[in-house]
């Protein structure tokens, strides 16, 4: 299945540790948010386990394979960036296809896989624009067919809502919880709000200074009786 265990995870950057020592078991098809100061080691975790970046020691579990030291493609994750990191000169569905491309599947088998993910994201209509004749929203949404397209075990989202407008915020917010609940897969992600993680997660992460300083239901963790 779909399971996340870290055991031992830690990164070091030269004498800094970033990230210290975590364990942590995320079982499959759970909504997971990671909150904590700035520098705690949120982002590093999730580039440790999207393969961005390599374990300095620890092991990274997923299903009954050990995804460790594998290249980000051959894991079973996916990470949706920040900045959309879209290819300009890629039609929305050539953009959405890419990585299919990558993995060596004929033409006919990406646009359709391609099509079923743009359907998912309400995106059909946009299948032959550019990015740049996109709002931001919908870039956003690209971005987030491009990493589902691969069908991922585990989605990991740094910040996906801090650069939308409060209203897209929400809608976003609620589409990423309608998603993740279809797919059934486990999304993790990092976030500087508690609103957010109140309103989304089944399980709450909170991080400080490279460890895991509490996680559990939001219940667990925010309500102070
Ligand atoms: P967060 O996502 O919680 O803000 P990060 O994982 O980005 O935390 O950073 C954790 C610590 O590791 C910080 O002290 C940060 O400066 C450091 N760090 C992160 N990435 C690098 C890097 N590529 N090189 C050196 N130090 C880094
Ligand atoms: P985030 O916390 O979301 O990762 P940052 O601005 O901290 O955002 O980091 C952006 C990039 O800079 C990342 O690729 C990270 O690895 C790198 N980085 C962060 N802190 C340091 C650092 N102290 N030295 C070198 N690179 C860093």
């Amino acid at each position: 299945d779909g399971t996340l265990e870290l055991v031992k995870v830690t990164k070091r950057y030269g004498e800094t540790v970033a990230v210290d020592a975590v364990d942590l078991r995320v079982p499959a098809g759970t909504y997971c948010c990671f909150l904590g100061p700035s520098g705690c080691g949120k982002s590093s975790t999730l580039r440790m386990i999207a393969g961005h970046e390599i374990a300095s020691s620890g092991d990274i579990l997923l299903g009954h394979g050990n995804i460790t030291n594998l290249p980000p493609s051959k894991r079973g994750t996916a990470m949706m960036f920040q900045n959309y990191a879209l290819f300009p000169h890629l039609t929305v569905r050539d953009n959405i296809a890419f990585s299919l491309k990558m993995r060596g599947q004929d033409k006919a088998a990406r646009y359709a896989k391609a099509a079923s993910v743009m359907e998912l994201v309400d995106l059909g209509p946009f299948a032959d624009r550019m990015p740049a004749q996109l709002s931001g929203g919908q870039q956003q949404r690209v971005a987030l067919a491009r990493a589902l397209v691969t069908d991922p075990g585990i989605l990991l989202l740094d910040e996906p809502l801090s650069a939308l407008d409060p209203f897209l915020r929400l809608r976003v917010r609620t589409e990423l919880k309608r998603l993740q609940r279809e797919l059934g897969i486990s999304f993790l992600h990092v976030t500087h709000g508690q609103d957010e993680a109140m309103a989304l997660a089944d399980l709450v992460v909170i991080m400080k200074d490279g460890k895991i300083e509490q996680s559990g239901t939001p219940q667990d963790v925010f309500h102070r009786p």
